[in-house]
């Protein structure tokens, strides 16, 4: 059978494994570690260097020496994530010939997948030399918060290495695999995934038969360990400047061994209290006397120093727990994934906020590969019981009349899926629609991802309204988007499959939402939809006269606290279905507006 190997792209490091004779296993490389950096260097004679070589010599070749490429693949130049990269990095980040990001070393410019495809390269290598044959196929994981873009861009890195990526799967949910694999439970159970560059949540069903179903996922594709380590270099460098009234960012030399000691430091205090950061010689005074850099960091500083970025992560947990529609006492088991969940604090944050201790049983640099390996052997062994159903991390849809986003996919829905729905013209004798395919969750389309475009001609000649455009979304298994618009009376039809957009500039972008205005499709304001606003106005205005009177009532209890929040997250809910006009969605809350009615009125009247 042919071999799969499974592989965690990782912001910080790589991991490559396999499953063999039914058992998942990491490959070592040829130091014998069990990840590799994921660093790419090009030295003074031109050499490639990948890996440990590349992480040993990146203070003396700073400016030649990439880390975290993972934090720009799939970004546009001009987004703020790409400006925060340009503003702290010690290689250099430009602008690409199509809005997207090169990254220059020795005068050469490379684009982010090329890099991320020498890493993918190298983990390849590490597997054929244990397995001692050629490896082609792969499974590869992303954060699961990634986007369409970011996801074509991995793709098009194992393509550049030489890998046919045969699926794409999220690292918290290649870590739940790796869980669960071969343990025959049944168990709602969240990952709590923080890693070098990215913070994911996921919660998931693991079922009887090697059923793995995520129920809902949501996170940060810029938050992990490198924004701790850039807290204690702010902290560094701040106190260097006040006593020396020098600062070091203007050294790329100096802010790569900042780097170095930030994250050593930041490693050190998860298992002691307070550590020294000592950099001899780190830079020189204008007048030629060497200073040294040398100041005690303690946990409780670092505590200080990470306090709002860990606490995001648990804001985002709040939020998927209630996506999942379920209690922190429904979650019963908390798996830690990623190098970050060994720093104490956030252990602590993660059990007071889900009231329980986390597993701590997988190996966090490790489960991620192992699952993405256990995924490859499904994949091409039939005798494999597994199922595993992912969900889509951002909602989809096209961009609408008066540049609303009308959602066709929500977020959280299982993959692979389809969703339809019909739209009309919105002008007289309009005889072309544009339809914007876009992702996010914001219901004003400028906000959200533009993932491509397309044109249906040849209407029919008809008072605007009256054309009606049948619009299908579908999401296959890799994630991969396609779109399709039919005119309902012609049969006439158009469609693409998404692919990733860097091929655009921010302007073109902006320009083509500009000049498709008029093209748009308008949303159908159904009768359906008029009567569900009706009744759910009606019991939105009748719960919020009970609030007062029931606030005051339970406010005492816990119980009652909680019945209040939930009361307002229904309300809330049942507003934003009726801001998208989301017929279906309206319909969803008015069961539970009319059960909230009900409750209210009932404590009401009991007093
Ligand atoms: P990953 O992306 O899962 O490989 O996680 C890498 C991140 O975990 C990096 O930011 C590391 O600095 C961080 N990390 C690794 N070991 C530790 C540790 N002992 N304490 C705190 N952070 C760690």
């Amino acid at each position: 059978m042919e071999k799969v190997i499974g592989i965690d792209l990782g912001t910080t490091n790589s991991c490559v494994a396999i499953v063999e004779n039914g058992t998942p296993v990491v490959i070592p490389n040829r130091g014998g570690y069990k990840t590799t950096p994921s660093m790419v260097a090009v030295t003074e004679a031109g050499k490639r260097l990948v890996g440990h070589i590349a992480k040993r010599q990146a203070i003396t070749n700073a400016e030649n020496t990439v880390y975290a490429a993972k934090r720009l693949i799939g970004r546009k130049w001009n987004s703020p994530q790409v400006k925060n990269a340009v503003a702290t990095s010690s290689y250099r980040i430009v602008e690409g010939p199509h809005n997207d990001v090169r990254i220059v070393l020795r005068d050469k410019e490379f684009s982010v997948p090329e890099i991320s495809a020498m890493v993918l390269q190298e983990m390849k290598v590490i597997a054929e030399d244990y397995l001692g044959e050629t490896v082609s196929k792969a499974v590869v994981t992303v954060p699961a918060y990634f986007n369409d873009n970011q996801r074509q861009a991995t793709k098009d890195a194992g393509e550049i290495a030489g890998l046919d990526v045969i699926r794409i799967i999220n690292e918290p949910t290649a870590a739940a695999l790796s869980y669960g694999f071969g343990r025959n439970i049944e168990k709602t159970v969240a990952v709590y995934d923080f890693g070098g560059g990215t913070f994911d949540i996921s919660i998931l069903e693991i079922g009887a038969h090697g059923v793995f179903k995520v129920i809902a996922t949501a996170g940060d594709t810029f938050l992990g360990g490198e924004d701790v380590d850039a807290r204690i270099i702010d902290w560094l460098v701040s106190g260097f400047k006040e006593e020396h009234g020098i600062d070091l960012r203007q050294d790329r030399m100096a802010l790569q061994r900042l780097k170095d000691a930030a994250e050593k430091a930041k490693c050190e205090l998860s298992s002691v209290r307070e550590t020294e950061v000592n950099l001899p010689f780190i830079i020189s005074s204008g007048r030629n006397e060497a200073l040294h850099l040398q100041r005690t960091l303690t946990r409780q500083t670092l505590e200080e120093l990470s306090d709002d970025l860990i606490e995001r992560t648990v804001d985002i947990c709040k939020q998927t727990l209630e996506d999942a529609k379920l209690g922190k006492d429904e979650v019963e088991e908390v798996v830690l994934v990623g190098g970050m969940t060994r720093m104490p604090k956030i252990q602590q944050s993660v059990q007071s906020f889900f009231e329980k201790e986390p597993n701590k049983g997988v190996h966090p640099d490790e489960v991620v590969a192992l699952g993405a390996a256990i995924q490859g052997a499904a994949l091409v062994d039939d005798k494999q019981e597994m199922v595993l159903l992912d969900v889509t991390p951002h909602a989809l849809g096209i961009m609408t009349f008066g540049s609303y986003f009308e959602e066709l996919i929500p977020q959280n829905t299982t993959v692979p899926t389809h969703r339809t729905k019909i739209f009309t013209t919105s002008r007289d004798n309009q005889t072309a629609v544009k339809i914007l395919v876009m992702q996010g969750e914001s219901q004003r389309a400028e906000e959200n991802e533009l993932l491509g475009e397309f044109i249906l001609t040849g209407l029919r000649r008809a008072p605007k309204g009256q054309v009606e455009i049948e619009v299908t979304f579908e999401i296959n298994a890799d994630g991969i988007v396609s779109v399709r618009a039919k005119d309902l009376e012609t049969g006439l039809e158009q469609s693409i499959q998404v692919t990733a957009t860097s091929g655009l500039t921010k302007d073109e972008i902006k320009s083509m939402m500009e000049n498709a205005k008029d093209d748009l499709v308008d949303r159908r304001t159904s009768e359906e939809f008029e009567a569900a606003k009706q009744e759910a106005e009606k019991l939105i205005g009748e719960i919020e006269k009970l609030f007062p009177q029931v606030q005051q009532i339970v406010a005492s209890s816990d119980f009652g606290r909680d019945a209040i929040e939930k009361a307002k997250a229904i309300v809330d809910k049942a507003r934003a279905a009726i801001e998208k006009r989301d017929a279906a969605a309206v319909k969803e809350q008015i069961e539970g507006l009319t059960r909230t009615h009900r409750m209210f009125k009932g404590v009401v009247a009991k007093t």
